[in-house]
């Protein structure tokens, strides 16, 4: 049997309540899970400082010494301030506690040898640390070894006594049981190429490096080898599925095409649109199933690109369908394809949950016999009991949360599977899109249409609503029209909601001059249509929205956009939102309206969005401030990020490596037969049983 299958509880140091704790806080179960379990920092502990050495602009540092005095300082009724007086013969320091003091007063004792460790800052002259972590001198075999490893624990860890230093000892008596070395897991030729240190030895420096060198060669090998593997597991699924399925080919260049471009294209497209619906043809005819990710920032014209792609399919004798993620979004479309189609003699039809009865029967009928050409809907169109003749090629609007899992359902459809669109207006960092989208080929539109001019971004705090309601004003008196956005989360939803109604009585007050529409979520499908058709007609020139018009809407005319509790919203969507405005010739306004007091990420976000327009750019800030794990839809993408120690946005170089080498595999065995690869094919497998989240890619 493989020892890293072996049970936590046969090792010494875990008895059966620890057993039980660490499978439940940490999900460790085996040695492996143990072995898997890396520190999430490292603390250099090889050097000693002196009082006398220290200053305020230090990293972490340690000290021995012993405490000399206790000082209590009253700071409220409830609050004190504990200060130890601290020496190692040097100096005097002060170690300081505004919480926890009490406990500080019982655990440590006066006169007893202590390695005090934490970060100095000069407080009234005096050296300061805050918080210490504090160790008996005569405890510190662990740290002896130099850089020390930090575990994460749980509130319910910590209750029972078990600290990172626990796990740091029982991870120390597993290295010690494993005598015999680690099987490696990746082939030498890469091994000895990228210059990794084997299996082995990366286990046993991640979790007890004796130098930093130790520790980021370690490192450095695990990530590898984790972004390597999820690398080959999507590329060998992307050449599975290129061998399993042929693609339609869709060799005509047609008449409808042909016309569209010659006679209703209401103005010359961008050379990046051309460059992109060149791309599209090239793949839709090369007879292998096109899977193809378009990014394009907001308003560069990514619909008129698949109108143009569904024209291809249709010209060649098959169905198209394009599918948004919400119904306002499905009814925009449709309108904006059948005002760019006009008299052109195709058939366009809606199916969304709203189409009902004897309309939606139709529908269904003329999709079944091929009449309807072009279909427009929500994503319930792939869930739903559709059948058509014959659907060619599919375009998916909007969409990171359209992971492999989703498209595959798209294949039940048809005999082949359709050629395949996705398109998102949130540009996905580089190195994201190798791991979610790592399937698909990219196309860029990297080119906004000519005249935009780019929008004003402003950052308001809340008191200043009067100077704003007077710019707004103004921009109306001009013609203009304005979003106004309120927050609205799921978890506080009800409130969100009375802050929106409350919101929108304000607002009515405060221009009782113009006329206001209202659209939330929770409103009936209908009446959200019939409230923004009279914006989209100027009947209305504020529209007070939640993020409903996240994405898509389209109303050239309205150039400024107000959001509310900006702190409240991600980087991503203020970008979408912001996207909404600046469409039409006219400069146009974003206004950000925060209040006085905001945490540092939240005012990076909004200097982000002050300082640029790029879309990449705002998309790879997003990446870092948040990690991969909190980008929304990344979990249903069906490539879900349990990576344990490599970092999609940090290690961006790691994961092109990792992209690289695993290529270079898949075309020299695409069959992934060969011997040479054996060992990786076996690893793939062992991953895939052991992952539930690799087994919903495979
Ligand atoms: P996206 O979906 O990429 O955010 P849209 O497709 O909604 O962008 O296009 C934004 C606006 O730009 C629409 O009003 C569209 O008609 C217009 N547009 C698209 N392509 C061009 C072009 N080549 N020249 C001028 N305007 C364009
Ligand atoms: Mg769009």
């Amino acid at each position: 049997m493989n020892i890293l299958s072996q049970d936590i509880q046969y090792l010494s140091g875990v008895g059966p309540s620890r057993k039980k704790i660490l499978g439940e806080e940490l999900g460790i179960f085996t040695y492996g899970d143990l072995l898997n379990n890396y520190p999430y920092k490292y603390v250099d502990r090889s050097k000693v400082y002196t009082v006398h050495e220290l200053t305020g602009d230090m990293p972490f540092v340690q000290i021995v010494g012993k405490i000399l005095s206790f000082e209590t300082f009253q700071m409220g009724p409830r609050k004190e301030r504990v200060v130890a007086h601290f020496s190692d013969g040097t100096g005097i320091m002060d170690l300081v506690w505004f919480q926890g003091g009490k406990y500080a007063k019982q655990t440590y004792h006066i006169g007893v040898d202590y390695i005090v460790f934490g970060k100095p800052t000069v407080f009234n002259n005096r050296i300061n640390v805050t918080h210490p972590d504090i160790d008996r001198a005569d405890t510190l075999e662990l740290s002896t070894m130099g850089m020390q490893p930090y575990y994460s624990t749980t509130e319910k860890m910590k209750k029972m006594g078990m600290t990172s230093r626990t796990i740091e000892r029982i991870t120390k008596s597993l290295l010690e049981r494993l005598t015999t070395p680690l099987p490696e897991t990746l082939p030498a030729f890469i091994t000895n190429r990228l210059r990794l240190v084997s299996r082995d030895t990366a286990f046993r420096h991640v979790h007890y490096p004796k130098t930093a060198d130790e520790m980021s060669h370690a490192r450095q090998r695990l990530k590898f080898e984790e972004l390597f593997y999820v690398q080959l597991n999507i590329l060998r699924y992307a050449s599975d599925q290129r061998r399993k399925y042929r693609g339609y080919v869709f060799s005509r260049v047609g008449d409808l095409f042909n016309t569209f471009y010659r006679d209703y294209l209401p103005f010359p497209l961008t050379g990046a649109q051309k460059r992109v619906i060149r791309e599209i043809r090239t793949d839709m005819g090369s007879g292998r199933q096109m899977n193809r990710l378009l990014q394009g920032d907001v308003g560069s014209g990514k619909t008129l690109v698949a109108l143009m792609s569904m024209l291809i399919a249709l010209d060649n004798g098959y169905q198209a369908c394009i599918m948004a993620p919400t119904e306002i979004l499905a009814e925009q479309h449709l309108a904006t394809i059948r005002e760019f189609l006009k008299d052109m003699p195709i058939r366009v039809e809606l199916l969304t949950g709203i189409v009902k009865g004897k309309k939606r029967r139709e529908v269904l009928q003329g999709i079944a016999d091929g009449s309807v050409q072009i279909l427009v809907g929500t994503h319930a169109v792939i869930e739903d009991t559709v059948q058509f003749l014959h659907l060619g090629f599919v375009v998916v609007d909007e969409q990171h949360r359209f992971g492999v899992a989703q498209r595959a359902k798209l294949w039940g459809k048809s005999a082949n599977p359709p050629h395949v669109l996705v398109m998102t207006a949130t540009p996905i960092p580089r190195t994201l899109a190798m791991t979610i989208y790592g399937d698909l080929d990219v196309s860029v539109i990297d080119e906004l249409p000519p005249g935009r001019k780019p929008v004003v971004t402003i950052h308001k705090y809340d008191n200043q609503m009067t100077s704003l309601y007077q710019g707004i004003r103004q921009q109306i008196h001009q013609g203009r029209q304005v979003y106004i956005v309120f927050p609205l989360i799921q978890e506080s939803e009800k409130i969100d909601l009375k802050n929106l109604e409350d919101g929108f009585e304000v607002l009515k007050q405060v221009f009782p001059e113009f006329r206001l529409s209202k659209v939330h979520g929770k409103m009936k499908p209908a009446d959200k249509e019939a409230e923004m058709q009279k914006f989209v007609s100027v009947e209305t020139q504020i529209l007070v929205a939640t993020t409903v018009i996240e994405v898509g809407v389209n109303v050239p005319n309205a150039s400024v956009m107000v959001i509310l509790d900006a702190q409240r919203f991600g980087l991503s969507q203020l970008h979408q939102l912001r996207g909404r405005v600046g469409r039409g010739a006219d400069q146009s306004f974003c206004v950000l309206i925060t209040p006085l007091k905001l945490s540092e990420e939240t005012r990076k976000r909004i200097d982000i969005m002050c300082d640029t327009n790029d879309g990449f750019r705002i998309a790879e800030a997003d990446l870092k401030l948040r990690g991969p794990g909190d980008l929304e839809g990344t979990q249903q993408s069906g490539m879900a990020f349990d990576l344990k120690i490599a970092d999609i946005a940090r290690d961006g170089q790691l994961v092109q490596m990792a992209r690289d080498e695993a290529q270079k595999i898949i075309d020299d065995d695409p069959e992934c037969q060969s011997p040479k690869y054996a060992i990786l094919w076996y690893r793939l497998r062992q991953l895939r049983k052991t992952n539930i989240n690799w087994a919903a890619i495979s």
